[in-house]
Parts: structure tokens; sequence; C-alpha cells
């Protein structure tokens, strides 16, 4: 498969010549060496993107449409080899590239490419004898920075408005796990998006990703990752005034209340946390339980955690695999220790399997420990299988824990009581919240947070919308009314 850059419609080398080691999580073994992209490359790509720029926004929207959809069945008739790739280099179970990735990646594509020609302007009722009109207008070319976490679903997030709405990219995919994208590359090039209107540099942060977030001919910056580099990007982002989107993760609080369904709310919960060994954004990573189910909840919760099938992410029915890398794995260890110094209690998990089968791989065990609300392990994202329990008595204390961090993203609660799931639902400081479920996504569903967690949204008209500028056209249409001001 290609390990080079893609830029201007090209797989080509990094003019410094530097690589990469991308290295399978399962065991350690090397998997690629990609071009490394460094500054003077992401130069070469933002060039490449402002060529193509003026010809790719003025194709009708239909047509670029219609590229995204043609995107979206390539996508679907690659699936099975798109999800093995993404398995292999981000260490998700076969089972969710297969169910949740590539589908999701494909959809996004697919509803985008659907949306394309049906974004709209408008006219403005004003006063008579004039016409003003508003066209929402492309940005030109946008950065776009992907973690490590979901990267072909992500690349589809950001691509898919940002090329529907008439931009043109240069994305940045983490250097970790850059494979699924630039196997996309490939797909792109396929279905006949023109050269230059895709451009995907891997490189490290602190050299590739700086450049985008500083270049002056960039318009706009969409970046998920952590509320360090995202504050970074913010500062970097001054020189040009760019415009952001910023998705900076969470601590999702997930509430269960006595009258819930416990079984439901025990499966529900568990996906919530380890779904993608919890490296998600809005994992649900507090679990807040009302004291009058708690010790029931948590014997059901932790059977189900001690059952879980941890291994090989290729093989069949793997429901949880590696951290995506080893200094992944060891940060997420830490907080073990973090949590018992507060005076945390480690229910379950806390360690590396102990199959010697895994010991090369950057396995931790479903951890789950029980913590004060106020203490570290339920503050600051961990990002991994790790989970906190505290518990509450009414409703008011439930809603006063799940605020009570700076992120904003997501949150779930668990309720039989209709009134009460509104009430709690306009109650939580969140961008989405899910009542009795947890972590739903769709392409049409405006996604992202408030506080910490950023700001703007990703998927649905939002995502669109933040990737063009309303353009506002104003036409005198009554010969009669004078153009300057009437004079005396
Ligand atoms: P970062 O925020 O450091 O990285 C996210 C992306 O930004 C990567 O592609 C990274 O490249 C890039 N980047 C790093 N520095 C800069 C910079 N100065 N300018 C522009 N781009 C930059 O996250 P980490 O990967 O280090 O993960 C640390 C923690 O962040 C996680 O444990 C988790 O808590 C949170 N996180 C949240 C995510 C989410 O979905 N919201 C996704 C990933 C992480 P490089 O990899 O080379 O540093």
């Amino acid at each position: 498969m290609q390990t080079r850059l893609f830029i201007g419609g090209e797989f080509v080398d990094a003019l410094a010549g530097g690589t990469l080691e991308v290295r399978n999580p399962h065991d350690g073994s090397l998997l690629a060496e990609v071009a490394e992209a460094r500054a003077a490359d992401v130069d070469r790509a933002v060039d490449a993107a402002r060529r193509a720029f003026p010809a790719w926004a003025a194709t009708p929207a239909a047509e670029r449409g219609r590229l995204l959809l043609r995107l979206a069945d390539a996508v679907e008739a690659h699936a099975d080899e798109l999800a093995r790739l993404e398995s292999t280099d981000t260490g998700h179970p076969l089972k969710d590239s297969s169910l949740l990735d590539v589908p999701r990646t494909a959809a996004t594509y697919r509803y985008f490419g659907g949306l394309a020609d049906k974004f709209e302007g408008s006219v403005i009722p004003v006063d008579a004898g004039f016409l003003n009109y508003v066209t929402p207008e492309p940005l030109g070319v946008v950065g776009q920075i992907v973690p490590w976490n979901f990267p072909i679903m992500f690349t589809s997030w950001k691509l898919g408005p940002a090329l529907a709405a008439g931009n043109t990219a240069v994305m940045k995919p983490s250097e970790i796990v850059p494979l699924s994208t630039l196997r996309l590359c490939e797909l792109m090039a396929e279905v006949g998006i023109p050269p230059g209107v895709v451009n995907v540099v891997p490189g490290y942060g602190h050299d590739a990703g700086a450049r985008i977030a500083a270049h002056p001919d960039i318009a706009k910056v969409s970046f998920t990752g952590s509320t360090r580099t995202g504050r970074s990007v913010v500062e970097a982002s001054a020189g040009n005034l760019k415009r952001l989107h910023l998705e900076l993760g969470g601590k999702g609080a997930n509430v269960v209340f006595a009258d819930a369904d416990l079984d439901a709310a025990v499966n529900g919960s568990a996906f919530a946390i380890f779904h993608n060994q919890g490296q998600a954004c809005i994992a649900g990573s507090r679990l807040v339980l009302h004291e009058a189910i708690a010790d029931e909840f948590l014997e059901r919760f932790l059977d189900l955690t001690r059952s879980l099938r941890i291994g090989d992410p290729l093989a069949p029915g793997t429901e949880m695999g590696p951290l995506t890398s080893p200094e992944h794995r060891d940060r997420v260890l830490s907080y073990v220790k973090v949590a018992q110094d507060e005076g945390g209690e480690v229910l379950y998990g806390g360690t590396t399997p102990d199959d010697p089968d895994l010991s090369d791989g950057c396995y931790v065990l479903p951890t789950v420990v029980r913590a004060d609300p106020s203490a570290r392990v339920c503050q600051e994202e961990v990002f991994g299988p790790f989970v906190t329990v505290t518990t509450f008595a009414g409703d008011d204390e439930a809603v006063a824990v799940a605020n009570s961090t700076d992120y904003g993203l997501g949150a779930g609660l668990w309720t039989r009581d209709v009134s009460r799931a509104h009430c709690v639902a306009r109650a939580f400081r969140a961008g989405m919240v899910w009542v009795n479920c947890y972590k739903r996504a769709s392409p049409g569903s405006p996604f992202g947070g408030v506080g910490r967690s950023g700001y703007g949204r990703e998927m649905g008209f939002e995502a669109i919308r933040g990737y063009t500028d309303p353009k506002s056209v104003w036409v005198n249409v009554d010969a009669s009314i004078p153009p300057w001001y009437p004079r005396g």
C-alpha cells in the first residue's frame, strides 16, 4: 500500500526524507514506514490545495456530491479490507471496525454527498425595491488535524462537510495510525476527486500540525485532540485570524437512576466506557449511580467487565483490543496510582492482563475505580478502559456531579421516568445527551461540546455551515429608487 504523502493527487516523498514507524499495537511489530511530513511539506500541500480551490468551488454542488457518493460506494466496496487495516493499525476489534467505523465512514460521505446540492442560501425580506439574498460561500483551504482514536471515521467527519461545501483540504492524520487515511487517498483518486482537493500529510503535531495551525493561507482549522493542544492551536491560529473548530474530548457522566432498567443500563454502560478500549472523547467514563441500586448495579457491571474477551483485534469474538500505542497504555496505567493516592479503590483491573500471548501488546484490563467526584480521575480525561464510580441520593445531586467537570461533551442517563429524562437532559451541561442509550451518533446529528470540550460541530447542517461564510448580496430591483441619498 501507499506510504508516502498525498499532495496534488500524487504520492510523493517527504522533502526531508524522514519516515515514521507505524507499529501494530497487538504485538509491537512494524507495519509500515510512512513518509514524515514536516512544515515544508505542509506548505507544498497548501499550495496544491490553493491551486485546486477555484475549480472545486466552481464545480456544481451536485457534481461534488456525486463524487462523495462514489467515495461512499468505494468505502463500502472495500469495507473488509479497510476494517482489517484499521483494526491492525489501531487495535480496534475487527467487529467494531466492521460494524461501526467503516459503515459510519461510508454513511458520512453519503450524507454529505446527498447534502451538497441541498445546502441552500436564503432570500431575506428587506425594504421594498430591493432583493437581498445570502449564499453560503466556501472558505478556501481548510486544515484538518485528526487524532488516533477513530482515524478512518474522523477523516469522513471532517472531509465530508468541507468538500461538500466546496473547500479544499490539507489533512494531518495521526502519525501513529495513518494507514487507513492513506488508503482512502487511493480511493479518492480512483473515484475522480480532482488532484489537490484533498492532501494528506502524516507528521508530528509539533511540526506538521503546528504549521497547519499557523499557516497564513489556511482559512479554518478543524482540530480533534486534547484541550492542551487545542489551546496551542488557538494561539497559533491568531496570525491570520483563522476560524477554528475544536473537538477537545470529555469526561462523560453516565447517570443511572433507581428506576432504570438495570439490564439495559449495565450493558449500555459497559459499551459506553469499554468500546474502543475507552479511547473515545464521548466515553461514559464516570458512572454516577443512585445509592439505592448502586450495589446491585456494580455487582452486575463487574461481572460483565470480568467477562469481556480481551485479545488480538483480528480474532473473532474479541471485544476489547489493545490501546493504540505503548505510550498511551503507560499513561492510562499511571492513573491507577493517581486514583489510589487520592483514596480511590480499584474494584477491578488496573493492570495489564497476565496472558503471555498479550505481553508484547498495549493491553490494559478494563478498570473500575471507586472515587470521589472531585478526584483527578473524575476530572481528567484518562482516555482508556477506566471508569470511575460515585453515588448520589437525589436528582439535583446527580446533575451537580455530572456537571462538576470543566468538560461538556457527552452525558448519559438511564431512567424509566419520561419527565425526569427530559428535565435532567436539559440540566446537563453537555453538547450531547443520551437517554437510555449511550454514544449514539449519526451523520445528520450535530456532534460537539461546550466548555473545555471545545466549540463548533462535526456532522449535520452545523458542520457544513461551519465550512462556509454567508455572503449577503443586495440588488436594487426598482429603477425608480435613487441609488444615492436623497438631496435637499
Ligand atoms: P494531542 O491533542 O496531542 O494530539 C491530537 C492531534 O494533534 C495529533 O495528530 C497530534 O499530532 C496533533 N498535534 C499535537 N501538537 C500539535 C500542535 N502544536 N499543533 C497542531 N497539532 C498538534 O493528543 P494526544 O494524541 O497526545 O493524546 C493525549 C490526550 O488527548 C489523550 O489521552 C486524550 O485525553 C486526548 N485526546 C482526545 C481526543 C478526542 O477525541 N477528543 C483524541 C486524541 C486525544 P502528534 O500525534 O504528532 O502529537
